[in-house]
């Protein structure tokens, strides 16, 4: 493969039915790579592999709750199974939210966003290791926030997973470095997907967060996607360990 392709290559994306994940899903299958995604609606992901299909894009899938770690070692034997032993590409991209004052948290919300956003992240990493390794030259990629990165006002244990997405890019960067594994994190703003449209469609709230970001919008999933692609091409076989933000300038604003 060329170095701006991924033909050859085997991806797999984490809830790739819907926004972020869904724009990552046909990026890298544009690119050549054949994709392995999931979520835990069956109705919807069978909807977005004939879409897929029909596209000519080479995309496979299944139902998996990846908040449950059964339902994870069960997932990453289906995709072993896929791509014969051997992955390229993993995106680290399924994420929830709740939005509370952190003293209103309870410990079914704690565990809930932990389980879903870092628990995961963590263990398909750990399960995912050898078929990266196998295929000689693997990618992870955190789609982690600038919530990790800022105090922003997202709710603090959503915040709390992302930087700890975001720490752990740098250690398995250099763990894992000796398997020509490259690991990297990608910390989006605001972006239009189902996960914060509802917030988006308040004015104020809208106005407040374009009001912060020096490029006066919030993101499209596109804008995430591409940064994403970028990174697990053979052309960025020197870039490993890094927080990348796509925030339309918001976290360098100083008193814009
Ligand atoms: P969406 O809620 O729009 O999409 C999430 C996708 O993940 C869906 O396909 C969903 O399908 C799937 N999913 C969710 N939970 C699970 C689960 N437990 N098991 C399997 N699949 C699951 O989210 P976004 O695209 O906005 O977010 C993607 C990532 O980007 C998240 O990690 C989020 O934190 C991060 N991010 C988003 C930002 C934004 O503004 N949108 C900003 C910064 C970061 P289903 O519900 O059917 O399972």
């Amino acid at each position: 493969a060329g170095r701006w392709s991924l033909e050859g290559m085997t991806a797999l994306v984490t809830g790739g039915t819907r926004g972020i994940g869904n724009a990552v899903v046909e990026e890298l299958a544009a690119l050549g790579a054949v994709v392995y995604t999931c979520s835990r609606k069956e109705s919807e992901l069978n909807d977005c592999l004939k879409k897929w299909e029909g596209l000519g894009l080479r995309v496979s899938g299944s139902v998996c709750d990846l908040s449950v770690r059964e339902q994870r070692v069960d997932f990453i034997q289906k995709v072993s199974s896929a791509f014969d032993g051997k992955l390229n590409i993993l995106i680290n991209n399924v994420g929830t939210n709740i939005r509370k004052p952190t003293v209103d948290y309870s410990e079914e919300d704690y565990s809930f966003i932990m389980k879903t956003n870092f628990d995961a992240a963590f263990h398909i990493c750990q399960l995912a290791h050898p078929l990266l390794k196998a295929s000689g030259m693997g990618s992870i990629i955190f789609i982690s926030s600038v919530a990790g990165v800022v105090a922003i006002s997202s709710g603090v244990i959503y915040a709390a997973t992302k930087a700890a997405m975001n720490q752990i890019t740098k250690n398995l960067a250099c763990e894992w470095a000796k398997d020509n594994i490259r690991v990297n994190s990608v910390s989006p703003w605001y972006i239009k997907t189902s996960l914060v449209n509802h917030l988006l469609e308040k004015e104020n709230f809208l106005k407040s967060l374009v009001s912060r970001t020096p490029l006066n919008r919030v993101g499209e999933p596109e804008e995430v996607s591409s940064l994403v692609a970028f990174l697990c091409l053979p052309c960025a076989s020197y870039i490993t360990g890094q927080i990348i933000s796509v925030d339309g300038g918001m976290t360098v604003n100083g008193f814009y």
